[in-house]
């Protein structure tokens, strides 16, 4: 979503209008590799581009990209660019579209050695009313499930002067929530620090929030900054599994003993409302009904807010993908099932607390009367009143549905995902 955003501020910079209404007269694919059917869909997106839109130039990017170029192509991509090397896009769709063929249509060589920050800023959002902010690249990390680190190359982090100056531009275009976004926020803990204590200044901007945060780049002088300033009060730290065993094989680098009590030094320094969010990775090689119990019991335990459940995808290349004691499909599915019913339990008790009180969203979307826009806390809520996308607007919480506060007289938005 960053790199789209900031890809789309590139393209309107040299003067095209970009938006996902057709007709095109030039295709960008922005791809995800994270799991199998991720990539299977980046493959469908090239095929249904190219027979809807035979004469276009398609380029696509991402991880997908990056993981299978070749494919990529074979689906119909004019030409297929690897990671850090996004920043050449603009001028090659524009070569691309006064009908010079690339001349080298896989691009995908730039990741090693290191090569330097892929330089794409942005100016203001257009997908959202928030801003996501590119703060970080890369994994130096080596999860046994995940592809990431071959694909993105080692991590990297932005010039904290660099992104206090995006900040301001963002700011000056009239938006004042914005979102902090890494492939692995964790790497070096005090370039993460800077950046945060460099972006909490930046006059006019109202939340701050951060993506994904790894458990172990959490420190007590971490906590102390996200603790002041624009902050808002809501973590997303991925535990994927609540057993020992599994995290090991995993090579999280943390137990489920360490988890908890990061998870209550949180709560201690942000305040026992903040709103802990988590990823789970369900069904591990491996993970027998013991280990998947002491998931749910410890998700249960820390009283997460919005978990979001992945089923285990092997990826091409990764230790886990050649391990052999993978879960028949039937029983990952159900245990997809049970994590993620679980999740919506623990969304609207934690939402439950609101309910009655005044909340404050921005809103993102609006329909018939009714403002749709998240928290600082991160939850959805509909609220009934005047306003547009992008304005502030407070209302009081009658009820929770399924973790989305409702005004009296609001109805829910269905099929809004504002994540
Ligand atoms: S830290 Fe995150 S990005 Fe890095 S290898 Fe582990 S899961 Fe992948």
């Amino acid at each position: 979503l960053a790199e789209g955003e900031a890809l789309a501020s590139a393209l309107e910079g040299r003067g095209a209008l970009v938006a996902d209404r057709e007709p095109f007269d030039a295709a960008l694919a922005v791809t995800c590799a994270v799991t199998g059917p991720a990539e299977a869909k980046a493959r469908r997106l090239i095929r249904r581009l190219r027979s809807r839109f035979p004469g276009i130039p398609i380029v696509a990017c991402g991880c997908a990209a990056q993981a299978a170029a070749e494919d990529l192509r074979r689906a119909g991509a004019d030409a297929v660019v690897g990671n850090r090397l996004k920043a050449g896009i603009p001028d090659l769709l524009e070569r691309l579209l006064s009908g010079e063929a690339p001349s080298d249509p896989l691009r995908v060589d730039g990741l090693f050695p290191m090569s330097p920050w892929d330089d794409l800023p942005l100016d203001r959002p257009r997908m959202h009313q928030r801003a996501f902010v590119r703060i970080q690249e890369g994994c130096d990390r080596a999860c046994s499930y995940c592809i990431v680190p071959r694909l993105r190359g080692p991590s990297i982090f932005r010039d904290p002067r660099a992104v206090a100056e995006e900040l301001r531009r963002v700011v000056a275009s009239g938006c004042s929530e914005a979102v902090l976004t890494g492939v692995c926020l964790a790497g070096n803990g005090e370039n993460l620090a800077e950046i945060l204590r460099v972006a909490s200044r930046v006059p006019g901007l109202r939340r701050l929030r951060l993506g994904s945060l790894e458990p172990f780049a959490v420190d007590p002088e971490l906590l102390a900054i996200l603790a002041d300033g624009p902050f808002c009060p809501h973590l997303h730290l991925p535990l994927q599994s609540g057993d020992s065993g599994i995290l090991e094989r995993m090579r999280r680098g943390y137990t489920p003993a360490d988890f908890a009590s990061l998870v209550r030094e949180v709560r201690r320094r942000l305040g026992e409302e903040v709103h802990v969010g988590t990823d789970l990775l369900v069904g591990y090689p491996g993970e027998d009904d013991g280990a998947f119990e002491r998931s749910l019991a410890l998700c249960e335990e820390l009283r997460f807010g919005r978990i979001h459940v992945f089923p285990f995808s092997p990826r091409r290349g990764t230790d886990a993908a050649s391990a052999g004691d993978r879960l028949p499909p039937e029983i990952l599915r159900e245990r997809v099932s049970r994590a993620s019913a679980l999740g919506t339990k623990l969304l609207s008790t934690y939402a439950e607390r609101f309910v009655g009180r005044e909340v404050e969203v921005l809103a993102e979307r609006t329909r018939q009367g009714c403002l749709l826009g998240l928290t600082p806390h991160y939850l959805r809520a509909c609220l009934v009143g005047e306003g547009k996308p992008g304005d502030y607007v407070s209302g009081r919480a009658a009820r929770e549905e399924r973790g989305t506060l409702l005004a009296e007289g609001a109805r829910r938005f269905l099929g809004e995902m504002l994540e």
